[in-house]
C-alpha cells in the first residue's frame, strides 16, 4: 500500500523551517506476523519533538536525518495479524507523521470512540492530560489557598494543569500570548490570566505571592516566579519552550540565589517514568471531563503535507490547546 511520510530533511538551525522537512512517497509492506496496518487518521505535534530533531544525547535518542519522524497519533486497523486487533479498531500509537503505519500489535493501545472523542487520547485523556496531572498533584503539591501560577497556560498541559488546581481550591494565575487566549483562561476560571507579550511577566506578578509554578516556558517567566515565590514553594520544571530554538545556551534566571533564601524546591521531570500514575489519571480526568469540570480544547491544521507547518506553529503560538493535524489520506 503506498503512503505518505514527513522525514527530517535537515537539523534546524534556531526557529524549524519549511526546508527542514521533506514529504517522501513509500510503499508499505503487508503486515507480518503480530504486526497491524494502521491508517493513521490524526497525529500529535508536540513542543519535545523540537528537542529530537538536535544532535544531542537526551531522555530519548535524536530523530534521524533522512528517516521518517515519529510521534502520537491516532488511526484505523486495514489489516490485521495480530489476534488482539481487528479490521476497523481504532488504535493509538507512535508511528505518526505517516499516513500508513506497519507496526507490533504490542506497540498499539485499543482506543472506544464511544467512551470518548478520539482526539482526546492525544490531548487531555493522553500524554498532555498525564503531564499535567503528575507534574501539577505530585511535585506541585498544591494545598487549598495556595496561589499557584501557570505559564504556557492556554497550551494543551497548561491549560489542564491550571484548571486542576482551581479544582483543588488553589488561587491561579496563568500566562499566554495572545488576548484571545488570555480570555480563554478567564473563561476556564483562572483567577488572574495576562498576555506575557503585552504585560512582562515580572510586572505582572509584582505583588503576587507564587506558592506552586508550573514552569512549561522558563527564561523570563521562570526568574519572574522566583522573584514571586513564597518561601518552600514547588517548582514544577515541566517544559522550557522559550528556549527550544536556542542556537547557543542562553545565561539562567539573574535570582537563582532567592532559590537558597526562599527555600524553593525545583523539579524537572519527564512523563513517560510516571506511567504507574496512568490508572488514577484516567479515573479522574475521565470524570472531571464528563462533569464539565476540566474543559479542552483544539486546534485543528489539515493535511499530512501540512504537519511541518503545525509544528512551526505549535512553536510561534499558534494553537488554543492541543495542536493536531488531521491527515487526510491519499493511501
Ligand atoms: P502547548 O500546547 O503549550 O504549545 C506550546 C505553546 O508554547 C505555544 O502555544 C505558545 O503559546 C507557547 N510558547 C512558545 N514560545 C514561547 C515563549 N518564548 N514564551 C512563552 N510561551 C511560548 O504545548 P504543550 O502543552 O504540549 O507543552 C507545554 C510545555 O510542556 C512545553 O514546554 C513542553 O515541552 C512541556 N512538556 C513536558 C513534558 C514532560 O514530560 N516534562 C510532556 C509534555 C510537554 P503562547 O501564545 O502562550 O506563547
Amino acid at each position: 500500500m503506498k503512503s505518505r511520510e514527513i522525514r527530517l530533511a535537515a537539523r534546524p538551525q534556531g526557529a524549524p523551517k519549511d526546508a527542514d522537512f521533506e514529504v517522501t512517497e513509500v510503499e508499505v509492506d503487508d503486515p507480518a506476523d503480530g504486526e497491524v496496518l494502521v491508517r493513521n487518521e490524526l497525529m500529535s505535534v508536540d513542543p519535545y519533538m523540537r528537542g529530537r530533531m538536535n544532535d544531542v544525547r537526551s531522555y530519548v535518542p535524536p530523530f534521524q536525518l533522512g528517516e521518517p519522524l515519529h510521534g502520537g497519533v491516532v488511526g484505523r486497523v486495514v489489516a490485521s495479524r495480530d489476534a488482539g486487533f481487528a479490521e476497523g479498531d481504532w488504535v493509538l500509537s507512535d508511528l505518526g507523521w505517516r499516513e500508513v503505519a506497519r507496526v507490533e500489535g504490542s506497540r498499539l493501545r485499543k482506543l472506544d470512540p464511544d467512551a470518548a472523542p478520539l482526539s482526546t487520547a492525544l490531548g487531555v485523556l493522553g500524554m498532555p492530560g498525564l503531564t499535567a496531572y503528575v507534574g501539577l498533584l505530585d511535585i506541585g503539591e498544591p494545598k487549598e489557598g495556595d496561589t499557584v501560577f501557570v505559564s504556557g497556560a492556554a497550551g494543551a498541559v497548561g491549560s489542564i494543569a491550571g484548571q486542576i488546581a482551581k479544582l483543588k481550591g488553589c488561587r491561579v494565575i496563568g500566562s499566554a500570548g495572545t488576548p484571545e487566549k488570555v480570555a480563554w483562561l478567564e473563561e476556564l476560571g483562572f483567577d488572574v490570566a495576562f498576555d506575557y507579550r503585552q504585560t512582562p511577566p515580572r510586572e505582572a506578578l509584582r505583588g503576587e505571592h507564587v506558592d506552586v509554578y508550573f514552569d512549561n516556558v522558563g527564561g523570563d517567566h521562570l526568574e519572574a516566579a522566583i522573584g514571586a515565590a513564597n518561601q518552600f514553594a514547588r517548582f514544577v520544571e515541566c517544559g522550557m519552550i522559550s528556549r527550544y530554538n536556542d542556537e547557543s545556551p542562553t545565561p539562567g534566571p539573574r535570582n537563582m540565589p532567592m532559590v537558597v533564601t526562599k527555600r524553593l524546591k525545583l523539579q524537572g521531570f519527564i512523563v513517560i517514568d510516571r506511567r504507574d500514575r496512568a490508572p488514577d489519571f484516567f479515573r479522574d480526568m475521565t470524570q472531571w471531563v464528563r462533569e464539565g469540570k476540566v474543559r479542552y480544547r483544539e486546534t485543528y491544521v489539515d493535511g499530512l503535507e501540512n504537519a511541518p507547518r503545525a509544528f512551526m506553529g505549535l512553536l510561534a503560538g499558534d494553537n488554543i490547546g492541543k495542536m493536531l493535524v488531521r491527515i487526510l489520506n491519499t493511501a
